[in-house]
Parts: C-alpha cells; structure tokens; sequence
C-alpha cells in the first residue's frame, strides 16, 4: 500500500474540474486523480496536462453508477488505504433554451447533482484519512433558490438538525412533485439546477455535522462552495471568470493547512464563508 498522499477530483475531463486538476498537479503533494465518466475524454485531458509537464493519473468514474462508484472505492482503499482530499465537481445543467418537460429537468438534474454526489459521499467519506479536506461544489444558484423556496421549505433546508434521510424525501419530493406539476403549489422555486444544488449545500451541511459528532477528533474540513460564473460548456462564453479563476476557491478549500480549524461546514465563494 502506497503511503504517497492522494486527490480525487469527480468530473475532471474538461471545465472547472480540469482546471482543479491542473492546479492540485501543481501544489498538492501527493497523485492526483483526474476522473472521468468517459475512458476516452478523460485520457484525452491527461494527454493534455502532460504535455503541460504536469503528472495527473486517471481512474474512471461515473457519479450516477453506484458500481464505477465502488470501483474507484476499492481501488482507492487497496492502493493508499483512504483518500486525503476529495472534490466533488461532476454536475449537469439543461440550457435555459432546452425545451425537456421540466419534470424531466428536474428527474435527470437531481439524479447527477444530488443523487449522485451523494452516493460518492457514502461510498468515499468513509476513506478520508484524518486531516482529510472536503469541497463538494455547488453554486450560488443554491442560495437564490433556497429564497425562493417557501417559508416551510427554507425551514426545513436551514435547520441545523434535518438528517440526510429528510433530505433525500425532500429532493425526491421535488421530483415527484414536478411530475404532478404541484411544484409551485408545494412551494418550490422553479428551477431544478437551484433545487439539485440546496440538496449539496445542505447535504454539505449534515456531513460537516457528523463528522463533528463521529470523528471528532480527525481534523477533517468538510466545505460546500460556489466556483463562481466560470466560462466552461456548461455557463458558456460569457460568464466572467476563467476555468482557472473558478478553481481558485475549490482549490482553496481543498488545500486548507493541517493547522486550520475552519471553514467547516459551510457554504464558501470567493474564500468567503457566505451566509446560509
Ligand atoms: P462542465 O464544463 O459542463 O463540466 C462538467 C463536468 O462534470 C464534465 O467533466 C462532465 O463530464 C462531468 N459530469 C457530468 N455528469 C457526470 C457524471 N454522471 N459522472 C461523472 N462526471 C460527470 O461544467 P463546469 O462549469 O465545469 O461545472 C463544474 C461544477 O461547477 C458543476 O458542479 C457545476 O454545477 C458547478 N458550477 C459551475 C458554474 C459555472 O459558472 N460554470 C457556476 C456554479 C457552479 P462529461 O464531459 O462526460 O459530460
């Protein structure tokens, strides 16, 4: 077993999770995993770092795939026995333009972006080695919609003691509630990306928690974040920040030094802990 220090990037061929690659190559000490759920993209941005005289590795991985979830998990633990920093990027946006029904938006939106990156915090929380660092991405958008929740709703994703499983009826509620078109009625805002990303936050939010509560005493720094308005396929040419601007505050989060006690827990832009 390998005792070289390792990082693990979700969704890193191409964007702001590439971008997150390429500057972990650079400060991490230790491999760092850019994943893909394409072989071919993925080998394809390690070629590309490569020849930028950077030494990325890659492993296959698709969030919405429980067993290419596990997959990694075994290599993971057979090759370094944990994980030292994790950074759940993968995620999916329909276009503003895209005509899909809304219930299904909001069905395939969820399952990447909630679902998805919960079944990877299930499957690999549990190998974060002590000082271990968490950045689960999320978005801005997660604040806007939570205001546009209702009062009930904003609530219950404020509460400082909803348990995952409350939160997994929620998002599934939503879901289910689209199907019916009672969205509006139940009190959601309209937007299934703002929906998918209060699910990361909050879902941030619990894991902080029991770390607190089950290993206490590991140092682990758990952190939910916005990259902010990132020029990558998914925000288009006009957003204002480069790939490399976006993982500033990722980066950031995932690099924070053994000797910090915070940010944990928390919802972070621009390295700046945002109220919730
Ligand atoms: P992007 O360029 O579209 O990249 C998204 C990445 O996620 C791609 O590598 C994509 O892989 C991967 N992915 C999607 N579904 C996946 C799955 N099931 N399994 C594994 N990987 C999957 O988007 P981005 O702008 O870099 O976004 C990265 C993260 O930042 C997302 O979580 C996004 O919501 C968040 N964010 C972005 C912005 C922004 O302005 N860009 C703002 C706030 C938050 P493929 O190439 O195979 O599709």
């Amino acid at each position: 077993m390998s005792n070289v220090p390792v990082a693990v990037v979700t969704g890193s061929n191409k964007g702001i999770g590439l971008a997150i690659v390429r500057a972990l190559c650079k400060q991490f000490p230790g491999d760092v995993y850019l994943t893909s759920r394409d072989p071919g993209r993925g080998q394809a941005a390690v070629a590309l770092l490569q020849q930028e005289g950077l030494r990325p590795l890659f492993h296959q991985l698709d969030i919405d795939d429980l067993q290419s979830i596990r997959a990694l998990r075994d290599f993971l633990k057979e090759k370094y026995g944990g994980i030292n920093v994790l950074v759940n990027n993968a995620g999916i946006a329909f276009k503003v333009h895209d005509t899909a029904p809304f219930a299904v938006q909001a069905e395939v939106t969820l399952k990447t972006n909630f679902f998805g990156t919960r079944n990877v915090c299930t499957e690999l929380l549990p190998l974060i080695k002590p000082y271990g660092r968490v950045v689960n991405v999320s978005s801005m958008v997660s604040s806007s919609a939570l205001r546009g929740c209702s009062q009930e709703l904003q609530q219950k994703f404020r509460s400082d003691t909803i348990t995952e499983e409350e939160l997994v009826q929620l998002m599934t509620k939503f879901v289910e509630d689209t199907k019916k078109n009672i969205h509006d009625k139940e009190g959601w805002p309209n937007t299934a990306y703002g929906v998918s990303k209060i699910g990361v936050t909050v879902l941030s939010r619990i894991q902080a928690r029991l770390l607190n509560e089950q290993r206490g005493g590991d140092h682990i720094l758990l952190n939910a974040c916005c990259p902010g308005w990132v020029r990558t396929d998914m925000a288009g040419p006009k957003a204002t920040k480069s790939p490399e601007e976006g993982a500033e505050t990722p980066v950031y989060l995932a690099l924070l030094p053994s000797s910090a006690d915070g940010p944990h827990g928390q919802f972070v832009s621009d390295k700046t802990v945002r109220p919730w």
